[in-house]
């Protein structure tokens, strides 16, 4: 039988869960504040900030907004993070992607505390992940572990196939996957066969950033098939995934909207939680 997998039910629970913590923080006097650093105004980049803002009122943390002009030096910008970096009352700081061609992205990422770091995209965190250390993990797929843990899909000693290899998903989603005790192969653009090799897996996650790419001939009968793409058309959002196609050979899949996607937020909203036992240590 095919189980959609309902990420907005269960980022909603992951959300009432933080909302939780909180509000118990907040009984001891702690606030928690999340600075939000947009640069310029692209529309979609609007979008997930005031939905990472919304997310913020939502749990009760507090949000604090920097809307800086898209002519913003590279030197203001890493100014600014570093004042954050100072304040106290600050317990996150999430620098919105893409910057301005003009100003290079790894170095603010770098520039941004570790302790602070709740998209997970700090070196420090990363190589924290991989000899697994504490520290923040990146949050589409930190969300993907909790879909599939939450969905009661057993992850230990499954064939799991990643196809992409960004800094963002593929790589730190292979990285938990093998903490969870998968055994994990990670596909991407000259990978030979790729059909085959997606055939393996029981647990196929597809981070590869073309629309309805992956078909039933990828998946084999019974899989965990996760869709991480999200692409905007005229009809409406569609993923990664042809869903019409895969659904009926899958034994989980994530649909989008409504898989993965609201998942990142809540993983925010977790490590922004999570970050005050971080900086109290
Ligand atoms: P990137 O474009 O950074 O990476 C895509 C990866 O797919 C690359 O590793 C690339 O390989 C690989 N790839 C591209 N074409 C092929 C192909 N024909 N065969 C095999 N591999 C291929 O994308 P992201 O990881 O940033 O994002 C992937 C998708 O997920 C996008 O649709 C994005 O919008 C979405 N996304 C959704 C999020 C959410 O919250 N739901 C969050 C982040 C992303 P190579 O390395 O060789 O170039």
């Amino acid at each position: 039988m095919m189980n959609i997998i309902d990420g907005k039910a269960i980022s909603k629970q992951i959300k009432d869960e933080v909302k939780e913590k909180v509000a118990a923080l907040k009984a001891q006097g702690v606030t928690v504040t999340l600075a939000v650093v947009q640069v310029g105004n692209d529309p979609a980049s609007s979008v997930y900030v005031n939905n990472k803002k919304k997310a913020c009122a939502y749990t009760g943390m507090e949000s604090e907004s920097f809307e800086l002009p898209e002519e913003t030096t590279q030197e203001e910008l890493l100014s600014l993070i570093e004042e954050l970096n100072n304040r106290k009352e600050i317990n996150g700081i999430l620098v919105q992607l893409p910057l301005p061609e003009h100003i290079d992205e790894n170095a603010v990422i770098r520039a941004i505390s570790p302790k602070k770091d709740v998209d997970g995209f700090h070196p420090q965190s990363v190589g924290a992940l991989c000899i697994g250390q504490p520290g923040f993990v990146s949050c589409t797929p930190a969300g993907i572990i909790e879909l599939l843990k939450r969905s009661g899909i057993e992850i230990a000693g499954k064939e799991c196939v990643i196809i992409g290899r960004s800094n963002i998903v593929g790589k730190p989603m292979a990285l938990l996957m093998l903490r969870e005790n998968a055994t994990v192969t990670i596909t991407h653009s000259k990978t030979k066969d790729l059909k085959d090799v997606c055939k393996r897996a029981d647990i196929l996650i597809v981070a590869i950033g073309k629309p309805q790419m992956i078909t039933e001939e990828y998946v084999k009968e019974g899989a965990v098939v996760i869709d991480v793409g999200i692409h905007r058309r005229e009809e409406g959002l569609c993923g990664d995934v042809d869903f019409e196609r895969v659904s009926g050979h899958c034994s989980y899949i994530t649909p989008v909207p409504g898989g993965v996607g609201p998942m990142t937020i809540a993983m925010l909203m977790h490590n922004c939680v999570e970050s005050v036992a971080l900086q109290t240590e």
